[in-house]
C-alpha cells in the first residue's frame, strides 16, 4: 500500500504538471470509485475546474480546486496516478478514472483491486472540518507531529506500539513499511506496549519516523510490489530497507537473522537483538545493557 513517501513523491510529480491547469473532461470507468457521488454528476462538477495545489496529509491527496472545494483521493491498496503528456499510447490496465486538462495533458486513475476512492470536499475550513472528522490525525512530516505529541498519544496505551504508530489518528503516514524500518532504527520492538516506551525511547521513535519517511521520499517510494510514481516509474526504497521483508537475512547492525511474525494483524519484521521485547531500565541502552535483555527474553521462552 503507497505510504506518506509514496503519496507525497506523486502529489509533487503533479504538482509539477497541473497546479493552474484546468480540467477540461472527467471520465469515471468505474462508479465505485466515486460511489455514493453519481458518475455523471461527478464529472460534472469537476470538468471545467481550475487547480490551485495539491495538498498532502498522511496517505490522503487533496486536489484543490478554483471554486474552493476539493477532490480528495486514497489509493488504498493498488491505487496509482499516472500522468502522460497525451493520450497514452495503449490503454491503462485497471483505469477507473481519466481526467484531462487543458495543455492535452491526462492522469488516469489505475486500480486493480479497486478500493481506492475519490470524493468532494467541501469549501471552507469549518464545512471541511466537519466532513473530514476525525479520520486523520497529524501528518508525520508536519511540524505539529512532535516527539511531545507522540509520547502524550502512547500514554497508557497497552496495546503493541506497531499498531499505535499504524493508526492514522496518532500519526498520519506510516504504513507497515516504514512502521517496520522505523522501529528497527529506534531499536524498539514492535510488540512492545506503546505505553512502556521511555521518553529516551519516545524520542527515538519519532526521530526514526521522520528519517525513515524522508529517506522513502529522496528516493522516491518503495516499489517492491504495485506502487508506481506519476510517471509509471519504480522508487528506490525497496533496496535501503533494513529489516522489512528481509526475514532470515542478517541484522545490518548486528548480524543476528531478522525474524518475521504478524503484529497488528501485518507481516512484521525484526532484529530480536537490536530490538528486545524488555523495556530499557532507563535512557540510552548500550550494547550490554540489549544483550541482557536479549538473554532475559529468551529465558521467558
Ligand atoms: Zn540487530
Amino acid at each position: 500500500m503507497p505510504e506518506l513517501p509514496e503519496v507525497e513523491t506523486i502529489r509533487r510529480q503533479l504538482s509539477e504538471h497541473l497546479a493552474g491547469r484546468t480540467i477540461t473532461s472527467t471520465r469515471v470507468l468505474d462508479p465505485l470509485l466515486v460511489d455514493p457521488e453519481d458518475p455523471a454528476d461527478f464529472a460534472r462538477r469537476l470538468t471545467g475546474r481550475a487547480l490551485r495545489e495539491i495538498r498532502r496529509t498522511g496517505k490522503y491527496l487533496f486536489i484543490e480546486l478554483d471554486d474552493g472545494e476539493a477532490l480528495a483521493l486514497h489509493l488504498r491498496m493498488t491505487g496509482q496516478l499516472l500522468w502522460t503528456p497525451g493520450e497514452p499510447d495503449e490503454p491503462t490496465p485497471y483505469a477507473r478514472a481519466v481526467l484531462g486538462f487543458d495543455d492535452g495533458s491526462m492522469v488516469t486513475f489505475a486500480d486493480p483491486r479497486r478500493f481506492g476512492r475519490a470524493w468532494f470536499l467541501p469549501a471552507g475550513r469549518a464545512a471541511r472540518s466537519r466532513a473530514w472528522g476525525r479520520r486523520t490525525g497529524v501528518d508525520a512530516m508536519s511540524p505539529g507531529f512532535t516527539a511531545r505529541s507522540l509520547g502524550a498519544s502512547l500514554e497508557r496505551r497497552t496495546a503493541a506500539i506497531k499498531a499505535l504508530i499504524l493508526d492514522q489518528r496518532i500519526v498520519a503516514g506510516v504504513g507497515n513499511i516504514y512502521a517496520d524500518e522505523a522501529l528497527f532504527r529506534a531499536r524498539i520492538h514492535p510488540r512492545r506496549p506503546g505505553g512502556s516506551l521511555t521518553q529516551a525511547e519516545v524520542r527515538r521513535l519519532h526521530r526514526a519516523i521522520r528519517d525513515r519517511l524522508r529517506m522513502g521520499i529522496s528516493v522516491g517510494g518503495a516499489s517492491f510490489d504495485r506502487y508506481r510514481d506519476a510517471h509509471g516509474g519504480r522508487g528506490g526504497m525497496q533496496d535501503l530497507f533494513l529489516v522489512h521483508r528481509r526475514q532470515g537475512e542478517p541484522c545490518p547492525r548486528c548480524r543476528t537473522i531478522i525474524e518475521k511474525g504478524v503484529v497488528a494483524q501485518r507481516g512484521t519484521y525484526w532484529c530480536p537483538r537490536c530490538q528486545p521485547l524488555e523495556a530499557e531500565v532507563q535512557g540510552e541502552a548500550d550494547v550490554e545493557a540489549q544483550g541482557e535483555a536479549e538473554v532475559k527474553v529468551q529465558a521467558a521462552c
